[in-house]
C-alpha cells in the first residue's frame, strides 16, 4: 500500500507513541524513561532502514568526522532524551572527556539562560558534547532525535552556513527521509508523555541534560508528572515542510511497476 509522507508521518507518530508508553508502564521512573528514549531511537532507525531500501536517493552527505551542524544551532530534547544522554555522560570513564563535558555544559548553560533558548549556541559556537578534535558526537548513542533528523545532501552547504555564523540555513539541502522519520518518532514520543501524565515539553538541549545531571530530583519529580522548573522549553514543531513536501514513499509494487516501464522502454 501506497503512502503519502502524512500518512507515514501518522502511522510513525502513532507506533512510536503506543512504545513509548508501554515502555513507561503505569509508573514511570526515570529507568523508564531512558529506556523510553533508546527505544525511540532503535524504533527510527529500524523504520530508517526499511525507508531506505524502498527508496535510496538522495544520499545523506554527512560521514564520520563531519560535524557543521553541531555548531551554532539549538537542539530540543524531550526529557526522556536528556536522561539517555546524562547516563550516558555520568557513564563516561575518561574523567578527563567528563569534565571537559561539565564545564562546557554550565558555561553554554549560562549563555541559554541569559539569551534564551533561540540564541542557545550563539555563531560558531559548538556543542558542548561534540569532541571537535575528532568532529565527533561524544554521544552518539545517545544523540537526540532533532540532531538524527539533520541530514545533509551537501557537507559543503553546511560548511559554508556555519562560517557565516549559523548551521540553519533554510538554503542547505536535507535528507526528506531522516528528517520526517526522526521527527515523527519525537513527535510520537512527545504525545506518549503527555498522555501519560508527563511532562512532554522539549527542551533546549544543553539546560535540560545539565538538569539531568545535577539535579537528578527534577528528574524523579518529572517522572512523578511534574514539569521541569530548570530548564528552557522549545515549542514543538511537526515534522519540516520542506521534508514532507519532497518525500515520496513507493511501495514495492510501486517500484515493481516502475521496473517494468524501464524494461518495457528499453525493448524499443
Ligand atoms: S548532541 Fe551530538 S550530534 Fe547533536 S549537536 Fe551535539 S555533538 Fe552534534
Amino acid at each position: 500500500m501506497d503512502l503519502t509522507p502524512q500518512q507515514l508521518v501518522r502511522r510513525l507518530s502513532r507506533e512510536s507513541q503506543a512504545r513509548t508508553r508501554a515502555t513507561l508502564g503505569k509508573q514511570p521512573t526515570p529507568d523508564a524513561g531512558r529506556a523510553a528514549a533508546h527505544g525511540a531511537y532503535s524504533y527510527a532507525d529500524e523504520q530508517l532502514r526499511h525507508l531506505l531500501v524502498l527508496q535510496p536517493e538522495p544520499k545523506a552527505a554527512c560521514t564520520e568526522g563531519c560535524s557543521w551542524c553541531c555548531y551554532g544551532g539549538c537542539v530540543a530534547v524531550t526529557v526522556p532524551e536528556a536522561i539517555a544522554i546524562a547516563a550516558q555522560i555520568n557513564a563516561l570513564e575518561d574523567e578527563t572527556v567528563k569534565s571537559g563535558i561539565m564545564d562546557r555544559l554550565q558555561t553554554q548553560s549560562a549563555f541559554v539562560k541569559q539569551h534564551g533558548a533561540a540564541a542557545a549556541w550563539a555563531p560558531r559556537l559548538a556543542c558542548p558534547l561534540l569532541d571537535q578534535a575528532a568532529g565527533t558526537c561524544i554521544v552518539y548513542d545517545s544523540r537526540p532525535l532533532k540532531c538524527r533528523a539533520w541530514a545533509s545532501l551537501d557537507s559543503e552547504a553546511c560548511k559554508r552556513s556555519t562560517q557565516a555564523g549559523g548551521n540553519s540555513d533554510p538554503s542547505i539541502p536535507l535528507d526528506p527521509a531522516q528528517g520526517l522519520v526522526n521527527e515523527a518518532v519525537q513527535m510520537g514520543q512527545v504525545e506518549a508523555l503527555a498522555a501519560s501524565g508527563l511532562d512532554g515539553s522539549r527542551y533546549e538541549l544543553v539546560t535540560a541534560v545539565l538538569t539531568a545531571i545535577q539535579t537528578p530530583e527534577a528528574i524523579e519529580r518529572w517522572a512523578a508528572g511534574e514539569r521541569i522548573p530548570a530548564s528552557l522549553p522549545i515549542p514543538a514543531t511537526s515534522p519540516s515542510a520542506s521534508a514532507r513536501r519532497r518525500m515520496t514513499v513507493p511501495s514495492d509494487q510501486r517500484a515493481k511497476n516502475r521496473a517494468k516501464r524501464d524494461r518495457k522502454r528499453q525493448r524499443k
